[in-house]
């Protein structure tokens, strides 16, 4: 399998959507619907590719990655054994009934928009009991010693908060959690959620999210602390997909970069 384009030697994350697919409608979603449910013998082809690059490690993501029908765990188990560090991006939902199958991922990435839960939830367009389950499964998440990262993305509707969420951080590495970071994103008007009409109410200025940021970085917490200006795009991160069969790459507006086959 040939990547669309020689992969720069500083990329070391490869964010890999294995379908578009989600069951919640996420307000600041960047996530795109014209995107391939990728089967596992072109997935399984992908990893064995970028094993051999510069690459590291893998994001496991979507749309919902626990809702692709192909082998989830099967497909985590082929990134261990490519010596790769496997991170699944989840919304959480069903994960606790999957997670011995899942004992090859290395790190859990989960969603945490606001310690309060109405303002957690209203950012998934009113869906009720989201916030709860994050938490109940964060718990089993640290009862069971898995590693975690977060990542919140800042809007007009929680940017006050990131101090609170930060305490809340604080607390479970107090109580022993393994948190290897926290994302903090920059809304963005992009995709099927963010394009949408609430994009405008959403955004915060740029010395709001600025202000956020650095409330979380001197927070004093243990894990790293990044600032994502644009999640689209980054120094170390490649983001990869299908389309109608053909492997393809970028960031930024998700360019259409297409392999020749
Ligand atoms: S951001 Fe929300 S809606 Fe979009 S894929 Fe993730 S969980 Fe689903």
């Amino acid at each position: 399998m040939d990547f669309p384009l020689p992969l720069p030697e500083h990329k070391k994350v490869a964010a890999f959507f294995l379908l578009p697919d989600c069951d919640i409608r996420c307000t600041f979603c960047i996530s795109h619907s014209d995107f391939d449910v990728i089967d596992f013998d072109r997935a399984a082809a992908f990893i064995d590719r970028v094993a051999e690059s510069s690459i590291e490690s893998l994001v496991l993501g979507g749309g919902e990655p626990l809702l692709w029908p192909n082998g989830l765990e099967a497909l985590a188990e082929h990134a261990r054994s490519r010596g790769m560090i496997s991170q699944l991006n989840t919304h959480g939902g069903g994960l606790l009934k999957r997670l011995d199958g899942l004992a090859s991922v290395d790190r859990i990435i989960l969603p945490i928009e606001s310690v309060q839960p109405d303002v957690h939830d209203n950012l998934r367009r009113g869906l009720v009991g989201h916030h709860k389950m994050v938490m109940e499964t964060i718990e089993e998440l640290i009862a069971r010693d898995r590693v975690l990262t977060f990542a919140t993305v800042v809007t007009s509707e929680n940017y006050k908060g990131v101090g609170e969420i930060a305490g809340w951080m604080a607390a479970l590495e107090g109580r022993g959690a393994r948190i290897h970071a926290w994302h903090l994103y920059n809304f963005l008007p992009e995709g099927r959620g963010g394009a949408r009409k609430l994009a405008e109410h959403l955004a915060v200025s740029r010395e709001e999210f600025l202000s956020a940021c650095s409330t979380a970085k001197n927070a004093g917490l243990d894990c790293a602390v990044y600032r994502r200006d644009n999640m689209l795009r980054s120094s170390t991160v490649e983001f990869f997909w299908f389309e109608q069969g053909r492997l393809c790459m970028g960031g930024g507006e998700l360019a259409r970069s297409k392999s020749p086959g």
